[in-house]
């Protein structure tokens, strides 16, 4: 399948698998105005900003906090990177501009409501709601930083560049040399010394070293403190005044941390995701939306992977990865069900089932009663095999639904594109 899906699959379900744990690795991703809030909190130089969600608010904004600048800094609010080379579907180029202070009104009007699409944001693109209002700083110098958690040496890894502002995939093809990582004991902490080495691969030109110092330890008492898992400023940069400050932010932090970290979560901006997926995460199902019209229920990540390949060979596209998991309650088929069904995407629903801890007749009454609470539109194929099946087949049987019942992955898979074909 999909590389990025077989990514996206890998960071969020499959490397819990391990712990056999019916639960997805989500990650909270805030906004850039956010961080920089929580950035200044912990003594980091960032900008001076605001975010604004209408024209009056923004003249409110300029009023306030503007009025003796001369430019801004206007930045499309999305939950994504790669604004400043995205494209608006309007046809307006860039998310990110820097205009005379008298014309941010006029261009955050051709931002708000519209479409932003980015690398990050997939085709689809982004609703800007909000732009963020930011001080236009004289940016000399624009290198990369980043902290983020590492596999190899099972601890945070900061990750500098002296290069920075355009996507660091492209720094590290280009000038692999340029990047350089810093593991920290997490036990320890972050040392001078450790501090020191990440300055010296920033390389600043002008900004004092120990307060670099200083700004690179404040990062990484962030970073731990509020259990991050991703702290990326792209670019940390260096002003005429010879201040070294973030002017981007992207945070993200471990779910597992949600308990303690109580004040961030609730910064979650659920208006930003996919619909589909944050239903699904309420219903603590494991649920990755895609583009295809066969909707897909299966229990088990590889046995899900297995009918969107066969889905596939047999001239399908699936709408989605869903795995119920090994221990499904009917409620949460009931769920997942509404959420196939409330798609417009899908024209045929295949119910993969391999009854192990699962049990058949769980999903059979799951789809029985789903279906009596939704009004089912398109053909549903039903596999059904392993424990319990035949109480499972009985129940689909005298409920009077028409499903299509298969026999086997193929079978199943040629039936549900035959359906809507
Ligand atoms: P991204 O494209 O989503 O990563 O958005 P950024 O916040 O990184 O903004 C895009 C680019 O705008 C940055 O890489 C900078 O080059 C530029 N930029 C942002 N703020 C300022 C500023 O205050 N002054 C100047 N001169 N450039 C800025
Ligand atoms: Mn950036």
């Amino acid at each position: 399948m999909v590389r990025g899906l077989l990514n996206k699959l890998v960071s969020r379900s499959l490397s819990v698998a391990g712990k056999w744990q019916n639960q997805q690795l989500r990650r909270l991703n805030i906004h850039e105005y956010q961080g920089a809030e929580l950035m200044s909190k912990y003594g980091v130089n960032v900008p001076r900003g605001v975010a604004v969600s209408s024209i009056e608010e923004v003249r409110k904004a300029i009023k306030d906090v503007f009025a003796n600048q001369n430019e801004v800094v206007v930045k499309s609010r999305i939950l994504a990177g790669g604004r400043g080379l995205g494209t608006f579907k309007s046809g307006l180029q860039g998310g990110v501009h820097i205009v005379k202070t008298d014309q941010v009104e006029d261009l955050a009007g051709k931002m708000l409501g519209q479409i932003l699409v980015t690398k990050q944001t997939g085709p689809q693109g982004k609703v800007v709601s909000k732009v963020y209002l930011c001080e236009k700083l004289s940016l000399v110098n624009e290198m990369y930083f980043a902290i983020t958690l590492d596999r190899k040496t099972a601890g945070p890894l900061i990750i500098a560049c002296r290069k920075g502002g355009t996507s660091i995939e492209d720094l590290a093809e280009k000038f692999p040399d340029m990047i350089i990582k810093v593991p920290i004991d997490v036990f320890e902490g972050i040392t001078d010394e450790d501090a020191a080495k990440v300055v010296d691969g920033l390389a600043p030109k002008g900004a004092d070293r120990n307060k670099s110092i200083e700004q690179v330890k404040n990062l990484y008492k962030l970073f731990v403190e509020s259990d991050c898992t991703l702290l990326e400023i792209n670019p940390i940069a260096e002003t005429a005044d010879n201040q070294l400050v973030a002017a981007d932010a992207k945070l993200n932090f471990d779910d597992n941390a949600a308990y303690r970290q109580k004040g961030i979560f609730k910064l979650r901006d659920t208006t930003q995701e996919d619909p589909r997926e944050v239903t699904a995460a309420k219903a603590d199902l494991n649920y990755i939306g895609l583009d295809g019209e066969i909707g897909c229920m299966v229990n088990g990540a590889g046995l899900a992977m297995a009918t969107m390949d066969i889905i596939k060979l047999h001239g399908g596209t699936p709408a989605n990865f869903l795995d119920v998991g090994g221990n499904a309650s009917e409620g949460q088929v009931v769920e997942a069900f509404k959420i196939l069904t409330a798609d417009d995407k899908v024209e045929a629903i295949l119910v993969n089932i391999f009854g192990g801890i699962m049990k058949c007749d769980v999903i059979a009454s799951g789809i029985v009663n789903a279906a009596k609470q939704v009004a089912l539109k398109v053909p549903v194929v039903v596999r059904l095999e392993g424990t319990n099946v035949d109480q499972g087949k009985r129940i689909l049987k005298e409920s009077g639904l028409a499903l299509i019942t298969a026999e086997d992955l193929d079978d199943a898979a040629q039936k549900a594109v035959k359906a809507y074909k």
